[in-house]
This record gives structure tokens, C-alpha cells and sequence, in this order.
């Protein structure tokens, strides 16, 4: 991949010996149809469809290598691709939901629907910070990075724009960041809002009403980890914050400081489902 692919559009010309230039070569000589033109000369050939799908397969499957269709849609630069429930990527995020619930009075999901996100502005700004982590620490080793939930009502708009941390809140535990979690439960509690309940029939435990959450890949470089609420912003020589199980927390959560140093990878809509109210905890707040 090249640096000019970033402007968005790029011209690559190929050598004579490349397929492509061959097919290109030959699909001119064998479609003259004027008996007056003998032939070409063929002096340059330009192709900028390729690197296209090859940003696209990059962008989306980082860890799970698979085939990807074109579409219409990708060309208008952010495409959300509704997977089949037999698609590898759909199964993938199914299990993940269901391997990570922490919270005992959730008992499962349904998952209605799963959309790939392919989008060419989030992930080249992904990328560049990435780069940049890698850099600061010295090119020493690889930048961790981790799949993580993030639950929130816009949750669509955030697969389509990124994350705008212009409306973090400064309130939030660990200041104004950009909130992830490894438990899908953890994140299941922010789907209507924070912890608030569904609009239809205002249950925050609501099995009906479709909730949104998004599988994120995230830059965590090196990572600061905490048991206590001392984080206000991130601390200097940092690249985001880990908040461990403790006091505060029963399960674990990450912050970052900087749109940029995450990718939004599958927006997932699905319903909850919740033990009986007399099994479970009743309506005290986990964190
Ligand atoms: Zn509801």
C-alpha cells in the first residue's frame, strides 16, 4: 500500500510484464473493429481498482482472511456489508458475544443482525496513529491492539463518522476518553444509553427492544493500568488506560484519548436475554 492511496485515488501504472498490463495490451489489439486502425502502442496502463479491494480486505479481517464482494456502496467511501448467518465474521461475532458475558443475570442474546464495516476514512486515520504508537515506543515491539465492545445508542453513526470524542463527557470515570470493555454484558448496559433503560417500555433488563453495540479494534499501546480512580486524563508517557477488576470495578475497561486510535470493525443488532427477576441480583448497578 502506498502513501498516495490516502489522498483517496491513485493511479498505478504497471510494467509490461504485469497481468494486467498483458490483459489491458489485448483486450485493445483484439477489439479493433475500424479496418483503418492496425494496431496500439501502449504506453501506459493504469490501475487503481486492485488496490482498492486489497484496502478493503485489509480494513475489515485483520485477524480472519476472507473473501470480499464488491459493492456498489463501497465507492461512496464507508460501507456497512450485512452478513450471512453462515459467514465466518458472523459466527465469529456471535461467539465472542456469548463467550464474554460476564454479568450472571444475563443469559444470552439473539443477534439479528451483523454488519462489516468497510470504511476508507476511519481506517487509513487508524493506521497512521498506529504507526505513530509504534514509532513512539521505539519500534521495539508491535503495538497492542485488542478487539473490545463498545455499547452506545449511536451506535451506527459512530460506524459510519468514527468516534467524536467532542461529546465525551469529562464526567466520565477516567475523564473525558472514549470507553471499551471485554465483556459484551459490560457493554450490553450502555446499548440504550448509561444504564439507562429502553424508551418503549423503560426497562433497563428490556428483551425485546433491539439494542446496538460495536466490536472495535483498538490501539492500546502501552497501556496504563489502574485499580483506583486517580485518572483524570491520560497520563503523560501513555497511550490508554486499563481500569483492572477492583473496588471500583467488577469488570475490567479501557480508555482512550484519541478518536483515531480506534476502528470500528461489526455493528451488531441484537435483544438480550435476562434470568427471571427472582434469580437474579435485582436492580442494583454493576459496573
Ligand atoms: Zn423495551
Amino acid at each position: 500500500m502506498s502513501r498516495r492511496w490516502f489522498d483517496g485515488i491513485q493511479l498505478e501504472e504497471l510494467d509490461r510484464g504485469h497481468n494486467d498490463f498483458k490483459y489491458a495490451e489485448s483486450k485493445m489489439r483484439n477489439t479493433i473493429g475500424h479496418s483503418d486502425v492496425t494496431g496500439y502502442n501502449i504506453k501506459k496502463r493504469c490501475e487503481s481498482l486492485r488496490q482498492r479491494s486489497n484496502l478493503i480486505r485489509q480494513a475489515t479481517s485483520p485477524d480472519i482472511h476472507l473473501s470480499i464482494k464488491m459493492s456498489r456502496r463501497w465507492f461512496d467511501g464507508i460501507q456497512l456489508e450485512e452478513l450471512d448467518r453462515g459467514h465466518n465474521d458472523f459466527k465469529y461475532v456471535e461467539s465472542k458475544m456469548r463467550n464474554t458475558i460476564g454479568h450472571s443475570d444475563v443469559t444470552g442474546y439473539n443477534i439479528k443482525k451483523v454488519f462489516r464495516i468497510n470504511n476508507k476514512y476511519t481506517w487509513p486515520r487508524y493506521e497512521r496513529r498506529r504507526g505513530k504508537i509504534y514509532r513512539e515506543m521505539g519500534r521495539q515491539q508491535l503495538v497492542e491492539e485488542k478487539r473490545l465492545f463498545h455499547g452506545s445508542p449511536k451506535a451506527d453513526v459512530i460506524a459510519k463518522q468514527g468516534f467524536d470524542r467532542g461529546y465525551a463527557k469529562q464526567s466520565g470515570m477516567f475523564g473525558a476518553g472514549v470507553y471499551f470493555a471485554e465483556h459484551s454484558s459490560k457493554s450490553n448496559n450502555y446499548a440504550f444509553g448509561n444504564h439507562q433503560p429502553c424508551s418503549t417500555h423503560s426497562s433497563r433488563k428490556c428483551s425485546e427492544c433491539i439494542r446496538k453495540i460495536l466490536i472495535c479494534r483498538v490501539a492500546l499501546g502501552r497501556k496504563y493500568e489502574t485499580t483506583l480512580r486517580t485518572v483524570s486524563s491520560l497520563p503523560q508517557g501513555y497511550h490508554s488506560v486499563k481500569a483492572n477488576q477492583g473496588l471500583r470495578l467488577q469488570f475490567p475497561e479501557y480508555v482512550i484519548y484519541d478518536d483515531d486510535q480506534v476502528y470500528p470493525s461489526y455493528l451488531i443488532e441484537y435483544t438480550t436475554n435476562y434470568a427471571t427477576a427472582a434469580a437474579s441480583s435485582g436492580g442494583c448497578k454493576i459496573m
